[in-house]
């Protein structure tokens, strides 16, 4: 039989099993100090497998668990030297939950428990302390008739609330013995009130009581919200410890406090924390009273302070990290109630694993796989200063990281405007759409009322590491008068707020940021990620601009060149459009031809800033009809431009217009109808090569993409028009051109025809984004809708167009893989879908065995740790 309760090893019976699955991080915890020495109140783990099988038992707890529960009360008892329901020295204990991870406040917690009419007396007479002796009871009554009997705190409460009133003090501390036994009474009459029965006096019905709460708190909709949220999963179930009290609040001679062996802001290698002296835990937490700086401990209990600067290295080495550390001084005697992995800030974690590198407490492996990849993102933009005041109007979705400020606009041009004019400007749109990326370009940050994290604007704005607020519904917004309303407040154009992306607030005015810097440890932590990993990091960009912020975070290449988002420019965008309306190949020709030079100085620029670097560009994927003009006032401007009339335009723009654009005619398609797009793309890419040459700039080789591919014969015809291209290229410029040719894997069908498809291409790399959306057949531009329906139904663990789907996208991913390599060994495989920059996801690359991932230039960095770890994990 499974062994289902475990003492702490101070008992020096146990051997020593120290397992978080089956004692809970807190017990594996208290288990583990006690080995080491440490003073640990006496005490017991039961098993998260009693859990399991509470559960199983329709919640309730086996007689034999039971008895073995009061065979080891019997074991505390001998050594404590009290008697858990004695008249003359009562043991008191604590029943605490604990799971594998911790899950702060999520689940209950009794203490005093062993109080009742009697032993509180015995308490009195023992600590010659009346006062402490009720006030300890009725904090049991309180916290066992809301964990256990299930009535609302408040009922308490509001009764010392009035009782204080009508005695006219502030504070708890100023209530007197004679108080608390009044107030007793009338706590002990609402338990009547609301469950019919008395409180229980039998300590055996308490502690029996008390664990069954806390294994059921287990379930409880905040814990089970909280597991939801940070992916634990449901059958895991908590540990219960049952300890001993230590009183902090006994005298002068006593105390309560937590500390961090290192400071969790900084990082820095320095005593830290608080404490207080005749208290309890919870007046440290509760702020009713001040906490002292513990290194004022020193003086008033040197000793004590002494001690605990001695534990704080023992666990340390221990433990090798930053320990987070609950202590309680009874009587002048120090007892440890509890150590874990403190939680620390971004720049905290690379600093103490940088330090501890330096200190030989880890190596640099495990320093690479301390430092949460998600947590670099908010050390690469600027930040909101922590201390500023902040007024927070309304909130959405972190859709792309970092704070702006700027002054409020709804119109794309009007944020160019303000650009030129050195203004910073929040786009704020319902939604944003291709047309406005001038306009998210010249912003500071975007706003939108409508999409999720991978709609339109939050996918862009991560692209160019712009902070985005995206599907904030508070807000309306009212275009034609210019604001927008979020609640009681009106917000017009030109007014300035603050948006937030990291948490997806929005605030009034300007709140001042503080500017990244990632020099030092963060350096030094990237330095030895890029030593352990195998996957390369590219990235997705197309603008010199955001080119050199990439390769300024490391990116070995561009992954994902997307053209089309060239073609908005506004200088062009009429151009396209000419090209777009043209009826005839050779108006089309003629539009594309003033497009050429454009395409070709994109390129060169892009080539120049990748110094020999591999450069994948996509040709042109989204539909046509995208750039197509919207408003009227648009049209009428193309009509003048292009001297044809308004009605011309309008029947194009209706023949053009499709049911469904995402599966429409895109993407290779394009190419397939129109080669003459596509062979003008190419030119641009060979030319921009043979001018590079001409400029002695280090040769790139470009891999030319084709988007959207299902079948073979697609990327065999538009192989053979990429080859053509070059060869003309060739001759015209007497060169050598080095290219190759490969598609996006973005569709079920390429997967799984992935053998024939290879023969054409030299490399694939998967469009995660149509892939999800192709293999669910959800959009990814409404899936927002009800996603979390789909969440909170547990039908999804995670937004598959976040984090990758292993078991139908990843599967997919993997057959194309076999297949691919199957027809040609050499073919490169990468990732471009927003995947790329995603830890989680990245670890799967690892496992697939890709070659490569690209993700938005902000999120190399992050990739580059995320793909060091992952090959670590696969490793160890
Ligand atoms: C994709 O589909 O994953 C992809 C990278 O292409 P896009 O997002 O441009 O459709
Ligand atoms: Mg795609």
């Amino acid at each position: 039989m499974d062994k289902l309760i475990y003492r702490f090893n101070n008992q020096g019976s146990q051997s020593s099993f120290n397992s978080k699955n089956i004692l809970g991080g807190k017990g594996a915890n208290l288990a583990q100090m006690a080995k080491l020495g440490l003073p640990v109140p006496p005490g017991f783990t039961i098993s998260t497998k009693v859990c399991e099988d509470f559960y199983k038992n329709n919640k309730k707890i086996s007689k034999k668990i039971f008895q073995q529960v009061k065979k080891e009360i019997k074991i505390i008892e001998k050594i404590s030297k009290k008697k858990f329901g004695d008249l003359s020295n009562p043991l008191l204990v604590s029943v605490r939950s604990g799971s594998k991870v911790s899950m702060p406040g999520m689940m209950d917690t009794i203490l005093n428990l062993g109080l009742n009419d009697k032993t509180v007396i015995a308490l009195k007479n023992k600590t010659s302390n009346g006062r402490f002796a009720k006030d300890s009871y009725r904090r049991l009554i309180q916290m066992y008739s809301n964990v256990v009997l299930g009535i609302e705190s408040y009922f308490f409460e509001e009764l010392i609330d009035n009782y204080k009133l009508t005695k006219g003090v502030i504070q708890d501390t100023e209530l007197e013995e004679d108080d608390w036994d009044g107030l007793i009474n009338n706590f002990k009459e609402v338990v009547k009130e609301k469950t019919r029965k008395n409180f229980p006096q039998d300590v055996n019905e308490q502690l029996q009581g008390a664990i069954s709460a806390v294994f059921s708190s287990w379930n409880s909709k905040r814990a089970k919200t909280y597991r939801r949220i940070n992916s634990i999963p449901d059958h895991w179930g908590t540990a219960v410890n049952i300890q001993t009290m230590v009183f902090g609040n006994m005298g002068d001679d006593c105390a309560t406090g937590v500390a961090f062996t290192r400071n969790p802001s900084t990082g820095k290698k320095e005593v830290f924390g608080e404490y207080l002296i005749n208290a309890q835990g919870e007046d440290v937490v509760a702020g009713t009273r001040t906490p002292k700086n513990l290194l004022s401990m020193n003086k008033s209990m040197s000793k004590i302070f002494q001690q605990l600067k001695k534990i704080f290295n023992l666990l340390e080495n221990k433990y090798k990290d930053m320990q987070d550390i609950e202590f309680t001084v009874e009587n002048n005697q120090l007892w440890m109630l509890q150590t874990r992995s403190g939680k620390r800030t971004a720049r905290a974690a690379i600093k103490i694993a940088v330090d501890m590198v330096q200190e030989k407490l880890i190596s640099s492996k495990e320093a690479v796989l301390r430092v949460d990849p998600n947590i670099l993102d908010t050390l690469l933009h600027p930040t909101l200063d922590e201390k500023a005041e902040k007024k927070i109007i309304a909130s959405g979705l972190p859709a792309s990281p970092g704070a702006a400020s700027g002054k409020v606009t709804f119109s794309t041009d009007e944020a160019e405007r303000l650009k030129e004019q050195q203004q910073n400007a929040i786009l704020v749109r319902v939604e944003t759409s291709p047309e406005d990326i001038n306009g998210m370009h010249a912003a500071s940050g975007i706003l939108t009322a409508r999409g999720g994290m991978t709609s339109h604007a939050a996918v862009i704005a991560r692209g160019m590491g712009k902070p985005c607020v995206s599907g904030s519904s508070e807000i309306k917004i009212d275009y034609e008068n210019k604001l927008f309303k979020s609640g009681n407040y009106v917000i017009k154009a030109g007014e300035i707020i603050t948006i937030d992306g990291g948490s997806g607030k929005v605030m009034l005015g300007k709140v001042p940021t503080v500017k990244p810097d990632m020099s030092g440890d963060f350096s030094k932590i990237m330095t030895w990620a890029d030593k352990y990993r195998k996957l390369k990091v590219r990235t997705n960009s197309e603008t010199p601009a955001d080119t050199k912020i990439a390769r300024e975070f490391g990116a070995e290449g561009i992954g994902l060149c997307r053209t089309e988002h060239m073609f908005f420019d506004e200088k062009r965008i009429i151009s396209v459009r000419q090209m777009i309306l043209s009826k005839t190949l050779e108006d089309r020709k003629k539009a594309l031809a003033k497009l050429l030079p454009y395409q070709r100085n994109d390129f060169i620029e892009i080539f120049k800033i990748m110094n020999g670097l591999p450069v994948t560009v996509r040709l042109l994927d989204p539909p046509l009809h995208e750039f197509l003009p919207k408003t009227d006032k648009d049209i009428e401007d193309i009509a003048k431009e292009l001297n044809i009339s308004n009605q011309n335009i309008k029947s194009r723009i209706i023949e053009l217009h499709e049911q469904n654009p995402m599966l429409g005619h895109r993407g290779c398609r394009l190419g397939i109808s129109f080669p003459e797009i596509y062979q003008m793309q190419c030119q641009a890419i060979f030319e921009a090569l043979a001018e590079c040459k001409k400029k002695k700039i280090k040769p790139v080789i470009p891999e030319i993409m084709i988007p959207l591919v299902s079948t073979a014969s697609e990327i065999k015809i538009l192989r053979s028009l990429v080859k053509k291209t070059a060869e003309e290229i060739k001759k015209i410029h007497s060169i050598k051109i080095k290219y190759y040719v490969g598609t996006m894997i973005e569709l079920p069908r390429a997967a799984l025809r992935a053998k024939d498809i290879a023969k054409y291409a030299d490399f694939f790399s998967f469009g995660t984004n149509d892939l999800t959306q192709t293999t669910f057949g959800i959009s990814r531009d409404d899936s927002g809708k009800f996603l979390n329906d789909y969440v909170e139904n547990n039908i999804f663990y995670e937004d598959p167009f976040v984090s990758i789907d292993e078991r139908g996208v990843g599967e997919l991913i993997k057959i194309a893989t076999e297949r691919g390599r199957m027809q040609k060994k050499s073919l490169k495989l990468g990732i471009c879908g927003e995947h790329g920059g995603d830890p989680a996801s990245i670890e799967f690359c690892e496992k697939a065995k890709l070659n490569y991932v690209s993700c938005s230039p902000y999120r190399v960095p992050i990739a580059r740790l995320a793909a060091a770890q992952a090959y670590l994990k696969k490793k160890k």
